[in-house]
């Protein structure tokens, strides 16, 4: 039997692996930081034997709380990934699964790699107005890639959208994947009104080499890029720092940043309330774009999410916090959920890949509605 993670994304440390029954291993920290949650590896040579999996280090990563109620994924082929039976006892998490065949993936959400990344963005730029723009470099010396979608015109409003920040969320990668390919498509009468009448800046992976490292929340030194948007550096965090730069060019009339998180089983926003400059005409913004989603999409609501900042105590280093403060717009954090949706459950996938992009595709509907609005 052999345990490896030695690719893109993977992450794991094996501790003992002798017996498919007893196998203990250990999820390994961001590169220069404590942070830990994301795992992806592989096991080889375990067909047909009940393995028991212990990662034995669950109960210290960053959101305990994350393991509860949650179901690691699995897949033969990395295309389909299904969850497999899964309990955490407090300390270690154990994943109970008889693999079908020789060799098999199992990861905590499935995997979007730097490869299906670049795939995306080139397929995209063979689309109707949809150009690659490189931005600079990330700390690893890889391209940050924007994608521009639609006419650039001074008059139309600008929608910046972002995923990835923290890499170990790939779930966010997955919905940029379905609103690029819904705005790529030129049956789809909501891309095309959309792309005559606003222009698009996409970032899909923020955090190219955390991708690639197998880390849960930073880039190569350990920096936290949702915390940094106040003051980026191009040195140590760059991939925050070329996208400010853009997004001080061009404007933003609308932002969305795309997470997952551990906890929550559900998709929801956090209000920017807690900007210094909240204001009336944002409030009603916040509430129109969240009403018209909801009704758009039984996947969002807006029960469930994270307490609420008070006024004038949010932290400006988070990027929906910075642009709203900074562009006087409409600025949102989105989140999915690791584990389901629980008001609409799928009980052998819970949330994956096609609810995600499903999900970003949903979102194109609620900005054609918002657009006389936002700019
Ligand atoms: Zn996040």
């Amino acid at each position: 039997m052999r345990i490896t993670s030695n690719f893109d994304g993977g992450n794991i440390e094996v501790i003992i692996a002798e017996s498919p029954e007893n196998i203990k291993l250990a999820i390994r920290k961001d590169t220069r930081a404590n942070f830990f949650q994301w795992f992806f590896f592989r096991v080889e040579g375990a067909q047909g034997f009940p393995c028991r999996i212990s990662l034995v280090n669950a109960s210290e990563s960053s959101y305990p709380e994350g393991w509860i109620g949650y179901r690691a994924v699995a897949s033969y082929d990395l295309v389909e990934w299904f969850r497999v039976p899964t309990f955490f006892n407090g300390k270690e998490l154990n994943i109970n699964h008889m693999p079908e065949y020789n060799s098999v993936y199992y990861a905590y959400f499935a995997p979007f790699t730097y490869q299906q990344h670049l795939e995306m963005i080139h397929k995209a730029q063979m689309s109707r107005q949809m150009v690659i723009e490189n931005l600079g470099q990330t700390v690893e010396g890889r391209n940050i890639d924007l994608l521009t979608a639609g006419e650039v015109s001074e008059t139309k409003p600008k929608i910046w959208i972002l995923a990835r920040q923290h890499p170990g969320e790939p779930m966010a990668e997955w919905f940029m994947q379905g609103l690029i390919e819904r705005l790529g498509n030129t049956n789809d009468p909501v891309a095309c009104y959309l792309l005559d009448h606003a222009i698009f800046y996409l970032v899909p992976n923020m955090n190219i080499d955390g991708s690639i490292l197998g880390n849960l929340r930073c880039n190569a030194l350990g920096h936290n890029l949702n915390r940094v948007w106040d003051n980026p550096d191009p040195e140590t965090t760059p991939e925050v720092y070329y996208v400010r730069q853009k997004m001080l060019e061009t404007g933003v009339d609308l932002c969305l940043d795309i997470h997952g998180d551990e906890g929550l089983p559900y998709c929801f926003a956090t209000s920017n309330v807690g900007i210094p400059s909240f204001s009336r005409r944002l409030a009603m913004l916040e509430k129109e774009f969240l009403d018209a989603w909801k009704k758009i999409s039984p996947d969002f609501q807006t029960e469930h999410g994270y307490e609420a900042d008070k006024p004038g105590t949010a932290n400006l280093g988070i990027c929906s916090k910075w642009v709203g403060e900074n562009f006087d717009c409409l600025s949102l954090t989105i989140e999915m959920p690791f584990k389901d949706n629980n008001n609409l459950p799928d009980s052998h996938y819970g949330w994956s890949p096609g609810r995600s992009k499903a999900f970003g595709a949903s979102v194109l509907n609620v900005i054609v509605q918002m657009l006389d609005k936002i700019g």
